[in-house]
């Protein structure tokens, strides 16, 4: 299903702002994900396209239909919470099956359809187990089969896979994007891991201080922030932001000075340190700093340099660095053609 926020605002009873006018419009099939801080409003927005909230202000629909007062169990929308619960003393096909009982589905086609779910998930050998009997990832599947058996026209995960150890998070990962090319269902999902988002979403919402900061396709998010904020929440390690003042072609902070296309002022300048080059030192491009620390992230390698008078500048390389020593000097460059320019008081990307 096509869902829009419309201008939602979410104040709750003590003054906090969850939800500042947030304008969000997606369509059927996409799995969007929001990505945010804590605290930025991520399980509000959930809370209320699930109907479990009810907006400030503004409204929210679904295929075109204004739904903001229509209760959660006429949305059609399936949730699985970071905290889910399965019930103990129920096994895991009567958890499954739970949602169709209570929609009065008969006998025979909710076997059917508990064995369906259960084995596109894999856990269709763990129908008989109680749920204190399967391991973390396999409770996630069965919270995730239950959500899903009745088919609802919209999948809704609040972080669901936060209480994974890394590697069963990865599994988990490749295992919903499957489920999302199978199903063709609407897919929001709630992270604040970047990768997670980067590898699921169709389209990343990110969120700030319950507003909108960027709603684009992942590669459109990486490789175009629309401000600072998204340019530094968006890639490992984060984006190298550097505030100075361009004159004449030249951006200077502390003793740095970088050749630039933008126009003359104040600018926050960011590069990647995944795009930042080593360089021939004796050419006119060559910036020499200092190593202050170097951290082998195998098969990578993180070069910290001191600058003066500017933020320090981090380096990410596939190079071979065991001939680099923290203290030494290395002549690095700026590539032109990937840096970019925030107006050094909003944030807002220059072009
Ligand atoms: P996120 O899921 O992105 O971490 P939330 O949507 O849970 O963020 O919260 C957004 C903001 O709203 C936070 O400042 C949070 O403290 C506040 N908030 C959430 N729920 C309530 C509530 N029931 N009452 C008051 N403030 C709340
Ligand atoms: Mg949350």
């Amino acid at each position: 299903m096509a869902v829009s926020f419309k201008e939602v605002t979410k104040r709750f009873a003590d003054g906090t702002t969850a939800l500042d006018r947030l304008d969000l419009d997606f369509e059927l099939g996409e799995f969007v994900v929001l990505l945010g801080p804590s605290g930025s409003g991520k399980t509000t927005a959930c809370r209320l396209l699930a109907g479990l909230e009810t907006p400030t202000s503004g409204r929210i629909e679904i295929d075109g239909k204004d739904v903001t007062h229509v209760p959660p169990r006429f949305r059609g929308i399936g949730m699985v919470f970071q905290n889910y619960a399965l019930y103990s003393h129920k096994s895991v096909f009567e958890n499954i099956a739970y949602p169709l009982r209570i929609r009065k589905v008969v006998g025979g086609e909710i076997k059917r359809q508990v064995q369906a779910i259960a084995d596109l998930l894999r856990i269709g050998d763990y129908l008989h187990r109680k749920p204190a009997q399967l391991s973390g990832g396999q409770a996630q599947r069965v919270a995730v089969a239950r959500a899903l058996v009745w088919e609802p026209a919209i999948f809704l995960m609040d972080e669901p896979l936060s209480n994974l150890d890394a590697l069963l998070r990865l599994h988990m990962r490749t295992e919903l994007n499957r489920l999302h090319r199978k199903l063709d269902k609407t897919f929001v999902f709630v992270t604040h891991d970047q990768e997670e988002a980067m590898t699921l979403a169709t389209r990343i919402a990110v969120l700030k201080d319950g507003r909108l900061a960027q709603f684009d396709e992942p590669k459109a998010i990486y490789r175009r922030p629309a401000n600072r904020f998204v340019a530094e929440f968006m890639g490992r390690p984060a984006m190298n932001t550097l505030d100075g003042k361009v004159e004449g072609g030249v951006f200077r902070a502390g003793t740095l000075a970088i050749a630039v296309d933008c126009p003359d002022g104040p600018v926050t300048l960011g590069i990647r340190p995944e795009q930042i080059e080593f360089a021939d030192p004796t050419a006119d491009d060559a910036i020499r700093l200092v190593v202050d620390v170097k951290e082998p992230i195998e098969p990578d390698t993180l070069l910290i340099f001191q600058t003066s008078g500017a933020a320090p500048v981090t380096l990410r390389t596939q190079r071979n660095c065991d001939a680099i020593e923290a203290g030494q000097p290395v002549a690095i460059r700026f590539p032109k053609d990937v840096l970019h320019y925030f107006d050094a008081s909003t944030g807002q990307r220059l072009r």
